[in-house]
């Protein structure tokens, strides 16, 4: 996961765990891995410095507990630090009333219509049955990629390849759907220009009224990932983001660093082109892996 990064910090971590003795020089080093390791992992470098700073602060400064070894005490830092730049705590999805509507969000190409797929599928594992209305007027197959999913998994869809008129799709989806416990919107990911699309989300927004607004965001763009979202916040508010191409992407800790930021939380990622390459996000559990 996440490339390199994975790697080099745990290295870093096995190379402090084999220091004989860990005093300023070899915080300092230490440090140094993770500073470099980050920002080959595209994470922004204000971020690295003030992670930093407060890795080297707390390591020289807070005394470990009894019978804890040095180095086991400055790893305990160095994860603490790192669950926080990624979003602290976990958020799971609560369906809370009904219909629970769920709008999508984001760029052509971020993933939202696989991850819709991928969502849906979560649901329906924790016995939920969501249904999907598509509103996407800009990409003909998004509808057709929708038919497809939903027909595998037993899913109602609703829309029409006719017509293109966004809004009014959605209010007919909602109609249709309205004793549903879930419903699903896919919107589109490009229009003529930027301003249009986040107008249009806009205006979408406001008709669904959606009690969740999910934003995906293409894991491999790094901390570009903070403008996008920014934008997109603007439209909408946006409850909770989904970062996509986490398998391999040499930039994921740059998106999810940066995304963290905005305040929105990371509820899931998504970790490969199958269905059930989707994980929970658990800022804990994902910094564990990732040091090793
Ligand atoms: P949309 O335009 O945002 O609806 O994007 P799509 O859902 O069509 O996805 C665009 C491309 O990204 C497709 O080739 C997907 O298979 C791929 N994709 C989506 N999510 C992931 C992921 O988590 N990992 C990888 N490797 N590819 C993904």
């Amino acid at each position: 996961m996440l490339g390199n990064l994975g790697r080099s910090l745990t290295d870093a971590m096995k190379k402090m765990a084999g220091m004989a003795v860990i005093d300023k020089k070899a915080v300092k080093e230490i440090v140094k891995d993770i500073q470099r390791a980050l920002i080959q992992g595209d994470v922004n470098i204000k971020l690295v410095f003030e992670l930093s700073k407060k890795i080297e602060d707390r390591a020289l400064n807070e005394k470990p507990d009894k019978g804890v070894t040095a180095s086991k005490h400055v790893i305990t830092i160095v994860y603490e630090e790192m669950v926080n730049l990624v979003g602290k705590e976990a958020h799971p999805l609560e369906i809370t009333g009904k219909p629970y509507k769920i709008m999508f969000l984001g760029l052509q190409g971020s993933g939202k219509t696989t991850t819709i797929g991928k969502l849906a599928r979560y649901l329906q594992k924790k016995g939920f049955n969501p249904a999907i209305v598509s509103t996407d007027t800009w990409r003909p197959a998004a509808y057709e990629q929708l038919k497809q999913l939903t027909e595998e998994l037993h899913i109602s869809l609703y829309g029409d390849p006719e017509n293109k008129d966004a809004v009014d799709l959605a209010k007919k989806g909602l109609e249709k759907f309205k004793n549903q416990k879930i419903i699903i919107f896919d919107t589109a990911g490009r229009h003529k220009d930027e301003q249009d699309l986040f107008d249009e989300m806009k205006e979408l927004s406001s008709v669904v009224n959606p009690n969740e607004a999910i934003l995906v965001i293409d894991g491999t763009i790094g901390q570009q990932a903070h403008d996008q979202a920014k934008a997109f916040a603007k439209t909408t508010d946006v409850g909770s983001i989904i970062v996509t191409k986490l398998d391999g992407s040499a930039k994921g800790g740059g998106a999810l660093s940066t995304v963290a930021e905005i305040g929105a939380p990371i509820k899931f990622i998504g970790t490969g082109e199958k269905i059930d390459n989707f994980e929970v996000f658990d800022p804990s559990r994902f910094i564990s892996r990732l040091l090793g």
